[in-house]
């Protein structure tokens, strides 16, 4: 790594309660070259420790900081739904237009298919578990409305800003059956086979598409309910009881043996290399400087659907979630990654800097310098507002020296 790259993640809510200027200032301060700003995002319920305006924030579900083109979206039933508690502001503008001073550039943090409000608007476009039951929380990456949502979502941002990287979030299958969503609580042990079978769509765009790969969903959709079945049948003490590193070989020997899970398997890698493919024609025909990245996690890229030897030949980076407290698991992580990608694609892990992760100077200290053993293009770090002042100077002092031992 040339040691040059270090981005931040930042909640608008942040950026205009601390004031763009004073956000910019503490970024560059640390030693900080990208703000990771979110133009897209999900709701959420968080501590702000140093906002001047609020200690404990509701974030809106489903909705963007940024003042959208109507034109961008003439192709789909799904519209941009605007943030009512920032509406007076474009916020990637404002992020846009003050980074330029303090030398920063700025990346668009994008989520795309999770949003509850535009599937209990619109619910036939939501991914279809296999017994026909919808997940409100997230679109089908296959379904057509949604699909042109994202594209044309994706288009207005790199066609009215100046970005460096577009980042997509959530941009194929969902992460898991687990989500902590509101209130979500389960009484039994979630099987990771029980958590992918559920992080798949049976649709009839993706039985469609399906049909197109040679691969027949339907098949797969009843095996699927029998696999489950018998996941859900077994005493209630036999997962809990064994080791979880029996469970997850169960899930890797399946997709390696089980003809209907390889089937699955590829089925998702084939829609979301389809997905960005298209996400990133299009943008092409609006700006062809603008990198596009996917953030996924060294937990949660199986369940998405992603093929990274494959899309790592047509995006540019791979922002590598990795909220690990033990460093050597980031580095590992990181150096598995590097062995299967396109070597022209970055890895850029996340690393929290804050608790319940990474809270001591040592750690954080460590839990970098390890991501950059395992072969880091770059670092991200996740994130600006719910991470304490201390912890800024130590992000700085850290930033400083690797930069002063390159
Ligand atoms: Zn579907």
């Amino acid at each position: 790594m040339n040691n040059d790259y270090f981005s931040m993640y930042l909640h608008p809510w942040d950026l205009i309660d601390e004031g763009a200027e004073k956000v910019m200032n503490t970024m560059s301060e640390m030693g900080l070259s990208h703000i990771n700003i979110a133009t897209s995002y999900h709701c959420g319920r968080y501590i702000l420790p140093h906002n001047p305006k609020k200690l404990v924030y509701f974030a809106e579900e489903g909705v963007i900081y940024f003042e959208p083109l109507s034109e961008f979206f003439t192709n789909t039933k799904l519209k941009p739904r605007r943030s009512q508690k920032y509406i007076d502001y474009d916020v990637l503008k404002i992020a846009t237009e003050y980074a330029k001073s303090y030398d920063l550039r700025v990346n668009s943090w994008t989520v795309c298919l999770h949003n509850y409000e535009l599937v209990r608007q619109n619910p036939d476009v939501a991914v279809q578990d296999p017994f026909g039951n919808i997940d409100e929380n997230f679109m089908c990456p296959n379904n057509p409305d949604a699909r042109r949502y994202i594209t044309g979502l994706v288009c207005n941002l790199a066609s009215s800003y100046d970005l460096d990287f577009i980042q997509l979030e959530s941009v194929a299958f969902p992460w898991g059956l687990q989500h902590f969503d509101h209130h979500e609580t389960f009484g039994v042990y979630v099987h990771p086979i029980l958590s992918y079978l559920y992080s798949t769509c049976y649709c009839q765009h993706c039985e469609a598409k399906a049909k197109e790969y040679g691969i027949n969903l339907s098949a797969a959709k009843n095996k699927a309910r029998e696999i489950i079945s018998e996941i859900m049948n077994v005493s209630p003490d036999l997962y809990p009881g064994i080791p979880e590193s029996d469970v997850a070989s169960s899930l890797y020997e399946y997709l390696m043996f089980n003809e209907t899970m390889r089937h699955l398997a590829e089925f998702k890698s084939y829609t979301s290399l389809d997905m960005l493919q298209e996400i990133r024609e299009n943008v092409r025909s609006f700006n062809k400087k603008v990198r596009i990245s996917i953030i996924s996690g060294a937990t949660m890229w199986l369940n998405e659907g992603f093929n990274f030897e494959k899309i790592s030949k047509i995006i540019d980076a791979i922002d590598y979630i990795c909220y690990f407290e033990n460093p050597r698991r980031i580095e590992n992580y990181v150096k598995s990654l590097k062995n299967m990608i396109n070597k022209k694609c970055m890895i850029i892990p996340s690393i929290r800097t804050n608790y319940p992760i990474n809270y001591t100077k040592e750690n954080l200290s460590m839990s970098i310098k390890s991501a950059i053993n395992g072969g880091a293009d770059g670092i991200a770090l996740y994130n600006y507002g719910w991470t304490p002042k201390t912890i800024f100077s130590w992000i700085k002092t850290i930033i400083n020296e690797l930069k002063t031992n390159q």
